[in-house]
Formats: C-alpha cells, sequence, structure tokens
C-alpha cells in the first residue's frame, strides 16, 4: 500500500480506537470552543458549528471496552450502544464534552436521555424530538422550535450566537463533505475493489470527531489515493447492499468478515448521519433563511428509514430503488440484536424484496461481537449461491 494511504488510514484507525476522545480534547484546547456529543442517527451538525461548537459522534464502545458498570442500567434484551456510552460517561472519557443530543431515535435512546440528565445535571443533555410530522407548517415549525432552543442553550453556555452568514457558511461546509462522502460511495459502486468497506468505515468514522473542513480533505485525499493504487484490482465477489446498521455499528471485524467471505458490499447504512440528507441542504429557494434550509432538508430529503414514521411500502420501493441503483445482487440485513427500529421494519422489506426477486439474507450482531465464523459461513454460502446461480 503506498505510503501516504497508509498514514492516512493509521490516522483513522487511531481515531476510531480513541474511546478518550483526544483529537477533541486538543481541538479544545486549540480553539477554546465548545464540544457538543449526539447519539445516533441523525441531528443537524451544521447547527452547532455554526456557533463554533463542534459536534461529536458518540457511537459506543464498540469491541474495545469492558462493560462493569453500564450492564446494571439496562436489562439484558435491550441493545448494546447504551450500556457502552453509559460505561463511557461514567469512567469520564466523555468529558471533553460539553452536551450531548439524544436524537428520537428509540425509545433506548430517549430512555438514555434520562439518565445522562440524572448522572451528569451539570452537563447540556437535550432529548431532541424530531417531528414525525413532515409539513412545514407543523412537524417544521415544531422542527424549527427545537432547534433554536438549542442554539439558545449552546450561546447560554458560551457559544457564539448563531447567525444567518455563519450558519449559511457551515451548511456548504457540510455539503461539500456529504458530496465528498457521495463520491466514495459512487467509487465504491463503479469499483468496489478500490474501496473496501472496512476501509471506508475508518474513514467515515474519522468524520465523527474531526472538523468538518479537515473531514473532507481526508475523503478526498483517501478518493485520490485509492484511485492511484493500481495494487487494488478486481476479484471475483458478489456485491451486497448491507442494511440495519444506522445506529449501534457492527464491529470492524465483522465487516471485514463480510468481505473475506466473498462479499463486495455496494451501498450501506454505516455512520448514517453522513447519508441522512440526500443532496445538498443549501437550496436557497427565494425567501428562504439558512434555517428554513436545515429544516426543509429534514422534512423533505430525509432518507426513508427505520426511524421515520412514513409509508411501509415507500421504505420497500427504496430498498429495491437502491439495489438496482448499486448493482447490488443481494441484501444482507445486518441488525444490532434487540434493535426494535431496525428489526420491526425487517419483515416489511424482506416482503419487498420477495416480491421483486432479490435474494436476501440476515442476521444480529452486537458492537462487542467477538466471533465471526457462524457470520462468515452464513455470508459465504450467501456470497456463493448468488454467484452460482444467481440470474445465470
Ligand atoms: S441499536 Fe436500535 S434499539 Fe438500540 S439504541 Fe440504536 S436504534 Fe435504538
Amino acid at each position: 500500500m503506498p505510503a501516504p494511504l497508509a498514514a492516512l488510514l493509521e490516522r483513522a484507525t487511531a481515531l476510531h480506537h480513541d474511546l478518550r476522545f483526544e483529537s477533541v480534547r486538543a481541538w479544545k484546547a486549540r480553539t477554546g470552543g465548545l464540544a457538543l456529543g449526539f447519539m445516533p442517527v441523525y441531528v443537524p451538525r451544521e447547527l452547532p458549528w455554526a456557533m463554533g461548537v463542534l459536534p461529536v459522534g458518540i457511537f459506543g464502545g464498540g469491541d474495545q471496552l469492558e462493560i462493569i458498570r453500564g450492564d446494571a442500567y439496562y436489562q439484558s434484551y435491550v441493545c448494546h450502544i447504551p450500556r457502552s456510552t453509559i460505561e463511557l460517561g461514567l469512567s469520564g472519557s466523555l468529558d471533553c464534552l460539553d452536551g450531548v443530543l439524544f436524537p428520537a431515535t428509540c425509545d433506548v435512546i430517549r430512555n438514555l436521555s434520562g439518565m445522562w440528565m440524572m448522572q451528569f445535571p451539570d452537563k447540556f443533555a437535550r432529548y431532541v424530538d424530531v417531528p414525525q410530522d413532515f409539513s412545514t407548517s407543523l412537524g417544521g415549525a415544531f422542527y424549527r422550535h427545537e432547534l433554536m432552543d438549542i442554539a439558545a442553550e449552546l450561546e447560554r453556555r458560551g457559544a457564539r450566537p448563531l447567525t444567518e452568514a455563519n450558519l449559511r457558511a457551515a451548511i456548504a461546509e457540510y455539503d461539500a463533505n456529504r458530496r465528498a462522502v457521495e463520491a466514495l460511495y459512487e467509487l465504491r459502486r463503479n469499483e468496489p475493489w478500490k474501496v473496501p468497506t472496512h476501509e471506508l468505515y475508518l474513514v467515515l468514522k474519522a468524520g465523527m470527531v474531526l472538523p468538518v473542513d479537515e473531514h473532507t480533505r481526508m475523503l478526498d485525499e483517501y478518493r485520490a489515493a485509492v484511485v492511484a493504487d493500481v495494487e487494488r484490482r478486481p476479484m471475483d465477489q458478489a456485491r451486497m447492499l448491507l442494511t440495519g446498521s444506522f445506529c449501534e455499528q457492527p464491529p470492524l471485524g465483522l465487516i471485514k468478515t463480510l468481505e473475506r467471505a466473498g462479499c463486495y458490499i455496494v451501498d450501506d447504512d454505516l455512520i448514517a448521519v453522513q447519508r441522512w440528507i440526500r443532496g445538498d441542504v443549501a437550496p436557497l429557494a427565494a425567501g428562504r433563511t439558512a434555517l428554513d434550509a436545515v429544516v426543509a432538508a429534514y422534512l423533505e430529503n430525509g432518507v426513508p428509514s427505520a426511524i421515520r414514521y412514513i409509508d411501509q411500502d415507500r421504505k420497500g420501493r427504496d430498498l429495491v430503488e437502491r439495489v438496482r441503483q448499486s448493482g447490488a445482487e443481494g441484501v444482507v440485513f445486518c441488525a444490532p440484536s434487540f434493535c426494535d427500529p431496525a428489526l420491526l421494519d425487517q419483515p416489511m422489506l424482506v416482503g419487498a424484496l420477495d416480491a421483486a426477486g432479490i435474494p436476501w439474507t440476515s442476521f444480529k450482531y452486537a458492537e462487542n461481537t467477538g466471533q465471526f465464523q457462524v457470520i462468515r459461513e452464513q455470508a459465504g454460502t450467501f456470497a456463493d449461491s448468488i454467484k452460482l446461480w444467481s440470474g445465470a
């Protein structure tokens, strides 16, 4: 591997493993700014960034954290990310954060917001009740009010005021970032051997702690490096769409296992906040403010997902469309154990795939799953069956 590419991946790997958020601590020491954590799946990062506040994605402890106290807070039939997040909080790893946003992803994250308020009463903790009504006059007005509330609280805690100019600038930076992410997904669709998903994942995840401009540079540099790397050649792998991993993330070893089992992952919902809005936020219609654009992006351009209460047929149609657009030959439902939103939607999505004649398989994981042999056999068999029999 060329040295600059190896160095870039080494940096992304170090950020992935850094559960003390040292890069965030360094950024705060350098700039004097606030840092605002957020849980999956979606918050509009443009808003804090416009106020000089670094948005920081919290994705649990992965497979590197021993849970000692976190298990006491949750029943055994709840997913893993809230217990590792509590563990990180109680151990002081997250003390560099001046606050945390808990978007209305599911009951687990809502309950986590309450625990956070009790455990860390001096910190800003906010349950962001994103609307499930997608009209401008109702859901839009409510959402705008939520965002203004958050901005007011950040300003009370020392952030600079939210203005039209600084929000427009932040939107432009995040739009550039979304386009860079999309360019990598496009490259992976076209030449998946150039962009292994275990690498793409690390580069995307770096964006959860880096300032957005720095992350966009990393994405661009990674893309240029893999395009130029002539050692990366195609192999006879089956093209898969991976879905269900939008909140608690699979361990990196699981992604590598799928690839070693003969799968090219050509679409996914990993680190979903970066692709939650389709297209740019920026288009500012006449008379629309920057905040209007942020609200409209959520209402109109959010991806059809398990945490969006919309017509189930639309979600099924969207998945089938994503399969077609990515050229995937099969779908892997890969969801966290006990993830209500992902697992409740899955039967409807399976129905849509079956109706469209698209093969699929499914399994579950926890962020700290350590044994992949069964998954390797299952995914390998699925990939082989597609290569041998699908459409032949
Ligand atoms: S993994 Fe699923 S159930 Fe658990 S917090 Fe995330 S969305 Fe909620």
